[in-house]
């Protein structure tokens, strides 16, 4: 079936059913009417003209409210993920912060006692002062869910695989928790990306993106996105909390995204490979007490993982036996992989944890994360070798 969406001059073909490897190229299949230009073009002007019917050409008025690059890559992600069309934010704190602001004055909150910090510190630097209260539990033991939830309980936060330590929770039963609570059960994809885990099947209402991550996928782009359920009832609110908070994704930003979109179903596919190939190597490895991949049988959470995903991702943590100043040592010396913070690249890159999340970290002072990237995997196993090696 072909549907076309009219964008302006540019038409959008929807090909439907698409499988996702397709989907991520051709969903966004535009053409311009004047010259039949194949990429998507950017729209930077912020106003469009009225026709005397009151109508705009292609049904939008200002940039902020809506932008055709940006309702197309919100279009995208939303298909690829089986949800609504996305919601998209110029960072994935930006995304974060308009869940918190969709909550009331009194709502509790549960969040999982390993995720990304930056949501935490956000919570508790921020949205104590309005009223919001936050109990931290570890979400993998569904007992421990069970006791914190409270009647005021409106949301749980959940991100799985875990920033920094891969940590996987079982979707499907924090879901039944959250919905038997009346609360709505938020989920975390940027490890995982639409094209290994699809939340919103198993439960989720809510699912948030880092696009400045993999879907981006090469380190100079920033945004973020939600992707609600189908008629989910919050998603008025989080719309208007885009159009009217204004915090949006530029369009060049959105047209990074959606250029990094077209090859994330086969970047994916080599981070996994990659990520395989070095987690085995490492756990083979005198040097290292332990390797968090849950790819790995010796995974507390494989058969959750196994279950959820389709494979198992491009991010990697090990713990170096000797402590922070070995960890260090061997993060200093890495000559291909670089050090430095983020993930989802086309590069590898490694990073002391600990010491970015601040004093009130709880991550091992010996952990390493690795962002595993699409690099030939021997030349990472060389690199890593010769790092862990005397000086
Ligand atoms: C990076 C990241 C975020 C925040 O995204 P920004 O674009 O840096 O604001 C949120 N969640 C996870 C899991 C991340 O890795």
């Amino acid at each position: 079936m072909v549907r076309n969406i009219s964008l302006g001059d540019v038409q959008r073909r929807k090909l439907i059913p698409m499988r996702p490897e397709t989907a991520a190229i051709h969903a966004f299949r535009t053409r311009s009417q004047e010259t039949g230009a194949v990429a998507v073009p950017i729209q930077l002007s912020t106003t469009f003209e009225r026709q005397p019917d009151g109508g705009y050409l292609g049904g939008t008025d200002y940039s902020r409210g809506d932008n055709p690059v940006r309702h197309i890559l919100e279009d995208v992600l939303g298909e690829l993920e089986g949800g609504d069309r996305g919601i998209a934010f110029a960072s994935g704190m930006a995304a974060a912060q308009a869940i918190l602001q969709a909550l009331k004055p009194g709502d509790h909150v549960l969040l999982p006692d390993q995720f990304y910090y930056a949501v935490r510190n956000l919570a508790k630097q921020v949205y104590k002062d309005w009223g919001l209260s936050f109990d931290i539990v570890n979400m993998a033991d569904l007992e421990a869910v069970k006791k914190a939830v409270r009647p005021e309980t409106k949301l749980l936060w959940s991100e799985t695989p875990s920033n920094p330590q891969l940590k996987i929770l079982d979707l499907q039963a924090l879901a039944g928790i959250a919905h038997n609570a009346g609360a709505l059960l938020v989920c975390d994809n940027t490890f995982a990306t639409p094209i290994l885990q699809n939340p919103l099947k198993h439960g989720v209402d809510i699912v948030l993106h880092a696009t400045t991550k993999y879907i981006g996928g090469h380190s100079d782009s920033m945004g973020g996105v939600l992707i609600p359920l189908k008629n989910h009832p919050l998603t008025p609110k989080l719309r208007s909390i885009q159009k009217l908070g204004g915090g949006v994704l530029s369009p060049f930003d959105a047209w990074l995204a959606l250029r990094g979109l077209e090859t994330l179903p086969a970047r994916i596919r080599t981070h996994c490979d990659n990520a395989e190939i070095v987690a085995n190597w490492l756990a083979s490895r005198p040097e290292i007490e332990r390797v968090a991949y849950p790819g790995l049988e010796t995974h507390p959470n494989h058969e959750v993982a196994k279950a959820q995903m389709s494979r198992f991702g491009g991010m990697l943590a090990f713990l170096v036996r000797g402590g922070e100043p070995e960890a260090r040592r061997v993060a200093n010396r890495c000559k291909i992989i670089i050090q430095a913070t983020s993930l989802g690249g086309t590069h590898s890159l490694i990073e002391h944890r600990a010491s970015i999340e601040g004093p009130e970290s709880t991550t091992p002072k010996n952990l390493l994360r690795l962002s595993v990237g699409l690099e030939h995997p021997l030349d990472l196993i060389e690199d890593l070798a010769q790092a862990l090696g005397p000086d």
